[in-house]
């Protein structure tokens, strides 16, 4: 578009961006089992939005101008110190995500360590294989070194012992998970809190899928492993309203020990010829709407609303845990501590079963193989999903029927030998472009051009190695966005 002479009328403009919606997944009904979480109550959402726009035009940038701002996230801080069994030194800040949290914990360390031993070599940071895709991130953009640990190939949970064996003089931060996304398990946290404090070394929990509903879990009787400040060695958490908090998103908090390591967090600066700078998290100026939103929709929510969302959603997990496991085409991966769940099957290929069930109005969402992980589907339940699990259950087995009858894809078979004699150095952005369209990806006036169905592409990817699959995924969003 060129930006209009005049500008528009508003009917024109939400007409326009309605229309603009059309391919959207929905995200309420309880059809989408990753990306939304749909606490299943309109007036929340309505609590939410209103909150979100009364705040719309404050600026984050400095607190001492907009002193709500202070207030509201002084009171998160407090909520959530509180819930993570913290004491009366907890501290932490609000983020606009998880990813942003996870980044800050990584950086706090790795600026921390540095400021007591200068001499340090170059920083490195502990990850099992299971670590949020963030922390790798973190590394990528802060210059740290990944030392990767494995998994139990059973359990999906970090080896405690492989990290410990991992420590070196320079490692500056372990993390483990508090569920993990890919298979919403407990990682270890005791055992690891011990090696950590033993080697003096900073150790983060990743709850940002975990760590909001976990307690109410427990209070419902459910075995949770202690993954919070109960656990000596912990010193950080990252935490996420924007998922089982069921707030809008731009929602996050990092949770530290005490205020003797955040302030590696914060950032000033006094070198131009502007305002002076001083910043707790990555962001500068940013709207006051999604703190005021999560603000107003966990008290709105409540003890007793997240006790009962935590209870449907307990109660659509065991139905689906309990069609997996007495399913013989499918799998379940680990024994989830959640409501997050994945399953991979030995008969039926679990891309064309996404794609059946696309079909019939539901996502659920693949994920690649990776070290001990075989490719599988995830699914995160919310509270609306409740609603819609039998029927989900019920699309699932036609589906699973249909993936049984289809032949053997003997296109991927011979991909398959042909990937096995690439040489990734000798791949160019040419050789990706060609890729990508052999396999029916593009852009086509900055609209992204999927094919109906995604299972060739994904088995693909599944095939490449990582490196290959994170290049061409570069080469297909350097496509379609202008
Ligand atoms: C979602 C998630 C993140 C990243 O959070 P975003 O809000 O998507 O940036 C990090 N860790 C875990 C365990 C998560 O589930």
């Amino acid at each position: 578009m060129k930006l209009p002479d005049k500008g528009l009328d508003s009917n024109v403009i939400f007409e326009t961006l309605s229309a603009y919606r059309k391919h959207d997944l929905a995200t309420r009904g309880g059809r989408t089992w990753a990306y939304v979480y749909d606490s299943d109550r309109a007036e929340i959402e309505e609590i939410g939005r209103k909150a979100y726009t009364m705040f719309l035009s404050e600026n984050g940038l400095d607190p001492t101008a907009f002193p709500s701002l202070l207030k509201m996230e002084n009171d998160l801080i407090e909520m959530a110190a509180h819930h993570l069994n913290g004491d009366n030194r907890v501290c932490g800040t609000f983020t606009s995500g998880g990813t942003e949290s996870c980044m800050l914990a990584v950086k706090t360390a790795r600026d921390m360590a540095l400021a007591n031993n200068p001499e340090m070599g170059r920083p490195e940071i502990i990850l099992p294989v299971t670590a949020h895709a963030a922390f790798h991130k973190a590394a990528h953009y802060f210059g740290l070194k990944k030392v990767m640990t494995p998994v139990d190939p059973t359990t999906y949970k970090a080896e405690p012992r492989a990290i410990r064996d991992a420590i070196t003089n320079n490692t500056v931060l372990i993390v483990a998970s508090a569920v993990s996304y890919a298979h919403g398990v407990i990682d270890p946290i005791e055992e690891i809190g011990r090696i950590a404090e033993e080697n003096g070394i900073l150790f983060h929990v990743d709850g940002c899928v975990g760590a909001f509903l976990l307690p109410f879990f427990e209070e419902l009787g459910r075995q949770v492993s202690v993954f919070d400040f109960r656990v000596p060695g912990v010193t950080s958490i990252s935490m996420d309203f924007h998922k089982y908090g069921y707030t809008p998103k731009g929602a996050s908090m990092i949770i530290y020990r005490n205020r003797a390591i955040r302030r590696f967090q914060y950032y000033a600066c006094a070198e131009w010829t502007g305002y002076t700078v001083i910043n707790t998290a990555i962001q500068s100026s940013k709207s006051g709407g999604p703190l005021a939103s999560a603000w107003a929709v966990v008290n709105a929510i409540g003890r007793d609303g997240y006790l009962d969302i935590a209870r449907r959603s307990l109660k659509a997990t065991d139905k689906l845990i309990s069609f997996i496991t007495n399913h013989p085409d499918i799998d379940l991966m680990g024994q989830p501590d959640m409501c997050l769940v994945s399953f991979t099957s030995g008969s039926v290929n679990i891309f064309h079963l996404i794609d059946e069930m696309k079909q019939k109005g539901w996502y659920l969402q693949p994920q690649l193989a990776y070290d001990c992980s075989k490719e599988n589907v995830h699914i995160s339940i919310d509270s609306a999903g409740l609603n819609q699990v039998d029927e989900m259950l019920s699309d699932l087995s036609d589906c699973i029927n249909v993936c049984n009858k289809m032949e053997a894809d003997h296109g991927l078979l011979s991909l398959q030998s042909m990937v096995a004699q690439l040489d990734p150095s000798s791949l160019d952005e040419k050789a990706f472009s060609q890729m990508l369209a052999i396999a029916g990806l593009g852009s086509v006036d900055g609209e992204a051009v999927l094919p109906d169905r995604l299972a060739g592409i994904n088995g693909a990817l599944n095939l490449l190695p990582p490196e290959l699959t994170e290049q061409c995924l570069i080469e297909f969003f350097n496509g379609i966005f202008r």
